[in-house]
């Protein structure tokens, strides 16, 4: 015996949309969430004139469905709103051709930090954040070829070899790719003009800020070192986490390879989103400087960041004595070496931008036992900058047992988001290029983590979103987006 198999049957009642997912589907968390939240400065990207378009709210959810369940494809999105249930609920059963998602991506996307906010303002009312936040960056790959990257000797030969080859390339292109996506076929290749302009713009840009290289498809992406050693054109995807549920509190894209310059710019994003400064910050050793530490201090926020060689001379494989062997004494402006004899002040190094960079040199190695495993040179000399202390500080409180704890939870706090992006999203290159629509596609990505973070939490609770949001607005915050919209829009949920 079989279950009654029949495709052509017919229903009596109408279908509801709502059937089309489970209840407790994570695509009815985030339909409910986007349609509470004020998309007011999306609708303003809009023209009065024309057709009338596909509703915003639309194509922001199938969009971040298609993030959350690593589709990014506009193409792919179009063919799910055929196929898949969740994109049919989403949309409506509306069907927006690939060109319509991709062009609302690229052109109505910018307020998307609003929306960031608004469900990062949301988790905030769920009592899902803290205020310790970890901060962390990951380089990921831009849409353009590493090969695009030219010199400026090299771009002007290019330029020439365009002029020469391209009407053979334009026939050619018309030929495979005939009316194709901007994705298939990268937009500044289209035709020849646009191409040349590209050209033309990445030498300027060369020429103002004084790279060495430029990558033409893609100029605000920089070639930057991954973690397998391969050096792509990127951009550095900088978030704030925070410790109690892993929710992304802050999020940046910038084009500078090292992280040494954003840890103000985070702590005063994380200020804007949240509304208060956090209480600890905890950073890996790339975002130590005595500018940071110094800015933490001043904030009055905890913080917990090690230098450069915190963790060598931790692990004593240093191959000579490590300078934190010899103790600096700021009465005597002298250093006591571990053969305790005092080295002191000899000279003065003027730096550019820099205070001076003192030295102390010890006179006493000569006769020393313990020179073989102190310098291999005739005197041992210690450098030191004013702002020294500041390192000591850190390291001592790294090194006590609360320190060393505090630090510790940095690698179950950020590093499993990006782990999650990457490995779980796909979100291994940007789609878009330059770095203002490259920030879109990795908000974005930071507000989907976010929104599976509430979906859980709504399971966790055994309620739904309509429940949950009861419970907030009987606790009196009624106003958990910066236009404070929840009351009126509760009735949709109702
Ligand atoms: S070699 Fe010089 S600096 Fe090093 S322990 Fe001996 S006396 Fe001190």
């Amino acid at each position: 015996m079989f279950k009654r198999y029949d495709q052509k049957q017919q229903f009596l009642l109408p279908l509801c949309l709502e059937e089309f997912v489970p209840e407790n589907h994570i695509a009815r968390v985030l339909n409910d969430l986007i349609d509470l939240v004020d998309i007011s400065d999306i609708e303003s990207t809009y023209s009065e004139e024309g057709c009338p378009a596909y509703h915003p709210r639309l194509l922001l959810k199938i969009l971040l469905y298609g993030y959350l369940i690593n589709i990014r494809s506009s193409r792919k999105i179009q063919q799910m709103t055929q196929t898949d249930t969740a994109f049919m609920y989403l949309a409506a059963m509306q069907k927006p051709d690939f060109h319509t998602i991709c062009r609302f991506r690229s052109t109505h996307l910018d307020p998307i930090e609003e929306i960031f906010t608004q469900v990062v303002t949301f988790c905030k009312e769920l009592d899902l954040i803290g205020s310790n936040i970890s901060i962390d960056g990951t380089k990921v790959k831009a849409n353009a070829s590493p090969r695009q990257s030219k010199s400026s000797k090299a771009i002007k030969k290019e330029i020439g070899k365009i002029l020469r080859e391209s009407i053979e390339i334009d026939k050619y292109e018309d030929e495979i790719y005939g009316d194709s996506t901007p994705y298939q076929i990268p937009e500044e290749l289209v035709d020849k003009k646009k191409r040349l302009e590209k050209i033309k713009a990445a030498q300027k840009k060369l020429d103002e800020e004084k790279l060495k290289k430029v990558n033409i498809i893609d100029p605000d992406a920089k070639i930057m070192k991954h973690k397998d050693g391969s050096r792509k054109p990127s951009y550095n995807c900088q978030v704030a986490v925070d410790e109690k549920e892993q929710i992304i509190v802050a999020v940046d894209v910038v084009d500078e390879e090292n992280d040494l310059h954003q840890v103000e710019p985070m702590i005063e994003n994380v200020k804007r989103t949240l509304g208060y400064k956090p209480t600890i910050v905890l950073a890996d050793a790339g975002y130590f400087s005595y500018d940071n530490v110094k800015f933490l201090l001043d904030e009055e926020i905890d913080a917990y960041i090690p230098d450069n060689f915190y963790e060598v001379e931790k692990s004593g494989k240093t191959k000579k004595f490590r300078k934190s062997l010899f103790k600096y004494d700021e009465k005597k402006d002298c250093y006591c070496c571990p053969a305790a004899f005092e080295i002191p002040f000899t000279r003065i190094q003027k730096r550019k931008d820099e205070p001076d960079l003192r030295y102390y040199v010890c006179k006493h190695c000569s006769l020393c036992v313990l020179k073989n495993a102190c310098t291999d040179s005739k005197n041992r000399t210690i450098s030191r900058d004013p702002r020294e202390y500041l390192m000591e500080d850190m390291r001592a409180k790294l090194n006590t047992e609360e320190g060393t704890e505090q630090y510790q939870k940095r690698m179950y706090t950020v590093e499993p988001v990006f782990g999650q992006a990457k490995e779980n999203r796909g979100f291994r290159g940007f789609l878009l290029r330059g770095k203002r629509k490259a920030k879109i596609e990795f908000t974005m990505m930071c507000t989907v983590h976010n929104i599976k973070k509430i979906a859980d939490f709504i399971k966790r609770e055994g309620k739904n979103l309509k429940e949950i949001l009861k419970m907030i607005t009987r606790r009196g915050n009624e106003c958990w987006n910066t236009k404070g919209i929840l009351a009126g829009k509760l009735s949709n949920l109702c």
